[in-house]
């Protein structure tokens, strides 16, 4: 029955084949020489699948899991470098027909109230993001064929792309909206998006078809096989994730790496990223009413594994987690986040912070600035790269530069010439300073010598007035 080849979600998503997998863990997690067996496999750097990433997961034996974390740190320093890449989200409408029960926009709540930005406002936001620095966004909307079609999405995109305000640009808009039709997703190719983004929440059918009673997430297998059609779409770019707090981890972990599997098999290539949120308490949704929430320590356990077992796949932390938590699972393999969030309809554009539409509380509430001037402080290049994508990196091309490790020749350059367009154009007289030190050092770690000259070259060009140099 298990294939991750097919097409079906049950059969790519076996819950057979998960169930297997589980039980083979805790019968084997106290194996140590197996254990090592994994351990040295993943030092490889090839990655590991969802049998032996879940045998990790499930021992516990305190020297192991140090070297868990070790490989991860190591793992994610040779593939990342000490490069964090900066987002925001931007909530366009929370208008949405679905009945999810962990999510304050369900159908039935009539405690909020329901914003569509216009195309104005969308101005607006933009405005204030590009002003904060941001260069890279992640558009964010409820399922509502009436209210939200793709046409509204489509729109909204282009208002995004188009605003050109002092210095600022969104360069990249990656979207993160529900579920659509093979017709649709070519459609947001058309638009220039980044990367789709959806997180299939649980991947236990019986658990998702309680947590989404009503309205079209309901179905499964629709949800389930959505980065199928977007790949038809000719979107090679996606982001998968589960909103962990929800079920049971070790199913879901199990679950997103088979997923990954299935996307290499079937695409030849695996999701460009993976999302580690966890449910936060927002208007009418109390966590506690999910009785599988993710202690941080088991919650560090999972990202360094998914960091061992698909070492090329970037992982994304959002303004969900507090800034204690964020700090450590940079280290363990995240290599992009939020900053400076808002998670409102219209929230940018406010002075103080609307809480009234927030699809759940923030636990970072920190400026983008004082976001990048942790980052500096704590040894990290803070990055607004959106390259990669604008010079036809994506997909298959993406990874394979990855795997060959050329990428750093353009990552860690692209990550200092953005960091300085910040430095000069957004940032606090303190993250200045700090920031042009770190350039400063960073140009002699550039690993390519003969790429230096050049770099610095760009670096003066973007002191005397030019923008957006990439390379
Ligand atoms: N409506 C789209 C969908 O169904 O996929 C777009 C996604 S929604 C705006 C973004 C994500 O927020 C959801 O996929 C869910 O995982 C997450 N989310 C919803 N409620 C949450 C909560 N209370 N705490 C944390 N994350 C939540």
């Amino acid at each position: 029955m298990y294939n991750p080849k097919s097409l079906k979600a049950e059969e790519f998503i076996s819950d057979e084949e998960i169930n297997e997998t589980l039980e083979y863990a805790e019968k084997n997690k106290n194996n140590l020489s197996l254990v090592d067996e994994i351990l040295k496999k993943a030092t490889q750097r090839k990655g590991l699948n969802h049998r032996e990433a879940s045998l990790l997961l499930a021992c516990d034996d305190k020297d192991k899991v140090k070297q868990m974390y070790d490989l991860a740190e190591q793992i994610k320093k040779d593939f990342y470098g000490n490069r964090i890449v900066m987002f925001a989200p931007l909530y366009l409408s929370n208008y949405c027909v679905n009945g999810c029960l962990y999510c304050p926009y369900h159908l039935k709540n009539k405690n909020i109230p329901r914003k569509k930005l216009t195309q104005e406002e969308i101005e607006k936001e933009v405005i204030a993001l590009q002003d904060m620095g941001h260069k890279r966004l992640a558009i964010e909307s409820g399922e509502d064929p009436v209210n939200n079609p793709i046409e509204y999405i489509l729109e909204s995109i282009k208002t995004i792309y188009s605003i050109k305000h002092k210095n600022g640009a969104i360069r990249r808009v990656n979207v993160n909206i529900a579920a659509t039709t093979v017709e649709n997703y070519k459609k947001l190719k058309e638009a220039g998006i980044g990367t789709y983004i959806l997180f299939q929440e649980t991947y236990d059918k019986k658990a998702y078809e309680y947590l989404h009673p009503t309205g079209p997430k309901h179905d499964y297998a629709y949800h389930t096989e959505a980065m199928d059609r977007a790949m038809e779409g000719g979107i090679d770019d996606v982001g998968i994730g589960v909103l962990f707090g929800l079920d049971k981890y070790k199913y879901e972990f199990a679950g997103l790496l088979m997923h990954a599997e299935h996307l290499e098999a079937v695409h030849g290539v695996g999701p460009h990223t993976i999302s580690v949120p966890r449910v936060k308490p927002a208007d009418d949704i109390d966590p506690n009413d999910f009785d599988n929430s993710l202690s941080d320590e088991m919650f560090y356990k999972i990202t360094a594994l998914i960091r061992i077992s698909v070492p090329y796949t970037g992982m994304i932390i959002s303004t969900r987690e507090t800034p204690e938590v964020r700090e450590k699972i940079i280290r363990l393999g995240v290599s992009q986040i939020s900053g400076g969030s808002r998670t409102s309809v219209g929230g940018y554009a406010e002075s103080e912070r609307p809480h009234d539409t927030e699809q759940f509380d923030v636990s970072d509430n920190r400026t983008l600035d004082e976001v990048v001037n942790w980052l500096i402080t704590a040894g990290y290049i803070p990055s607004f790269c959106t390259a990669c994508y604008r010079q036809g990196r994506t997909g298959d091309r993406f990874m394979s530069l990855c795997k060959s490790g050329q990428i750093q020749n353009c990552c860690h350059p692209n990550a200092l010439m953005t960091l300085k367009e910040y430095l000069i154009d957004y940032a606090s007289d303190d993250t200045r300073k700090i920031g042009e030190a770190l350039i400063e050092k960073e140009i002699d770690n550039i690993t390519n010598e003969s790429l230096r000259p050049k770099v610095r070259d760009e670096l003066k060009k973007i002191e005397t007035g030019t923008r957006d140099l990439y390379f």
